[in-house]
């Protein structure tokens, strides 16, 4: 953390001080934990930010996450406070027992901004996001650049864990995760983005300079070129139909069983029995899993069905939508998938849930 509590309950900050004014508190000053009161141990070096931390067996919920996390933490307070806004750091909102990495004061709305680097339970996550909206606060959540996982210039995985961390301000805002990078001083945002496989993510990443960001880059919306999404499926279509797949991929394995009895295999399956789906975070299975369900047991086998029935066939495939409070749309990866089908001419929605089957090739 970057602030402490001194003998006298005042609290100090250290990142400011000079290397004599340093050496001389480590040896002779007495800092707190302002939650656990612990005593706490001053961090500081040539390339590590000055910060304080508990000691190794201590068990503090306010632990902090190394010096990653404190520079990173750091380097944004100063970012909010160059472009004018009032902030806070680590304030303690006691009526939610919460203590936010950052507090940011836009005109009537407060963000509650944290940096993330250090996996949590989902359910951590959740609630604390629940809280902060509940509460009146802006929750944002940047995940630290060492949890980014990059693939290609475009690609990233995003575990399920990390799909927590997805935010949509509101309905027509695209899907977007914030990453930054506290040595080399960098954002990266990742926005509009399909899911190829569980975890899969193409979208369009733009790196920037802390430096030459502002706030409203966190809401600027980038848009993926459907051109580009097109190609790079095409593309990943073709490498999924012929990869081998182990013996031990147990789910894989036992679908493809259940492919074959129905007289089918990867490559003889439509093409859109594997569309990108953005919603995809949501589901439980790959995207060819759940949509070839619907494919054999509904569009092949019904002129007509509901979204109910859809629904009933793929009970417990999805994640319910209040595991991810930071979205605020109400999609839902099948309605996504209806959708794209209309617009291929699969299917045609003639009533609010009712789905007519227009032909069952391409
Ligand atoms: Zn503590």
């Amino acid at each position: 953390m970057l602030q402490a509590l001194d003998n006298h309950g005042k609290v100090v900050t250290l990142y400011s001080l000079n290397k004599e004014r340093l050496a001389k508190l480590k040896v002779e000053g007495h800092f707190y934990c302002p939650v656990c009161k612990e005593k706490l141990l001053i961090r500081a070096g040539e390339k590590v930010i000055a910060h304080f931390a508990h000691h190794r067996k201590s068990s503090c919920p306010h632990g902090g996450e190394g010096a990653y996390h404190e520079q990173g933490k750091l380097d944004l307070y100063k970012w909010f406070s160059d472009q004018g806004f009032r902030v806070k750091l680590e304030h303690y909102l006691a009526e939610i027992k919460q203590r936010p990495d950052l507090l940011v004061e836009i005109g009537s709305k407060t963000l509650a901004i944290e940096f993330q680097c250090a996996s949590i339970p989902m359910s951590d996550v959740q609630r604390r996001t629940a809280k902060y909206r509940e509460n009146g606060f802006v929750p944002i959540w940047i995940l630290g650049a060492n949890k980014l996982n990059r693939l290609t210039s475009q690609m990233i995985k995003i575990s399920s864990t990390d799909a927590s961390y997805i935010h949509q301000f509101h309905e027509y805002f695209p899907l977007s995760i914030y990453y930054y990078c506290s040595l080399q001083k960098q954002f990266i945002f990742f926005q509009d983005f399909y899911f190829f496989t569980q975890t899969k993510a193409y979208g369009s990443l733009s790196v920037m300079a802390l430096d030459r960001a502002t706030l409203k880059d966190f809401f600027t919306m980038r848009k993926l070129p459907s051109d580009q999404l097109l190609q790079t499926w095409r593309e990943e279509l073709k490498k999924w139909r012929n990869r081998p797949v182990p013996f031990h991929q147990k789910n894989e394995t036992a679908w493809r069983q259940w492919l074959y009895l129905h007289q089918l295999n990867v490559q003889t399956l439509p093409y859109f029995v594997n569309l990108p789906i953005q919603t995809e975070f949501m589901a439980k299975s790959p995207p060819w899993v759940w949509q070839s369900r619907l494919y054999l047991d509904l569009i092949l086998k019904q002129k007509k069905f509901s979204f109910t029935d859809a629904h009933d066939i793929l009970r417990n495939h999805f994640y319910p939508a209040s595991d991810f409070p930071l979205i605020h749309s109400s999609f839902h990866p099948v309605r996504e998938y209806f959708q794209m089908l209309e617009r291929i001419g699969i299917l045609k929605c003639y009533k609010q849930n009712i789905y007519v089957v227009i032909r069952t090739t391409v």
